[in-house]
């Protein structure tokens, strides 16, 4: 049995992030999306509401569960016995941060391998910070982020 863990803030989960679990359930046998915490960006919805709104979008995905944590992933990852980090890659951008990630997690964890699914084309452009600031502007997020993910952007914009 492989358990992968799917780690990222997820303020919101976007269908780009939606795209990667699925295709990581495909592949292993648990994923576990892991809602970290991460203290130098203030997040627009909080860990446990992070955690219920995915959990919400993959309810047909028998083999994905949605936890949260605040500590070192290898740590998270040993707890869970997971053998796996997953990670998205969009573009050249994203590389040089994931790969330090991955070498540093190897280097604290060697049983743990992060492997890199690429985004597909339709979803580079796409991360929630992009989701936030079009939301934020009042522009339309369709299409962006799952169904039922948008009107909860939406909202927290509108009373924020
Ligand atoms: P973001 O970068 O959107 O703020 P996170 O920090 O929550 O999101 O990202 C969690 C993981 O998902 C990272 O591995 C990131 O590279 C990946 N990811 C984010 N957006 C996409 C996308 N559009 N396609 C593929 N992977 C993505």
């Amino acid at each position: 049995m492989t358990i992968a863990i799917y780690p990222g803030s997820f303020d919101p989960v976007t269908n780009g992030h939606l795209d990667i679990i699925q295709r990581a359930a495909s592949i292993y046998d648990e994923v576990i999306v892991t809602v970290m915490s991460n203290s130098s960006k203030k997040p627009m919805f909080s860990l446990g509401k992070r955690v219920k709104l995915i959990e919400k979008v993959t309810e047909n995905l028998p083999n994905v569960v949605v936890e949260s944590y605040s500590g070192l992933l290898v740590d998270f990852a040993d707890q869970k016995k997971a053998k796996v980090i997953i990670k998205g890659l969009r573009a050249v951008s994203d590389f040089e941060y994931e790969f330090q990630m991955a070498l540093m997690n190897r280097k604290l964890n060697p049983q743990v391998e992060t492997m890199f699914l690429m985004t597909q084309s339709q979803y580079s452009y796409l991360s929630s910070s992009v989701v936030k600031e079009v939301a934020k502007l009042g522009g339309c997020i369709k299409g962006l982020v799952p169904e039922g993910i948008e009107a909860e952007v939406v909202r927290y914009f509108n009373e924020h």
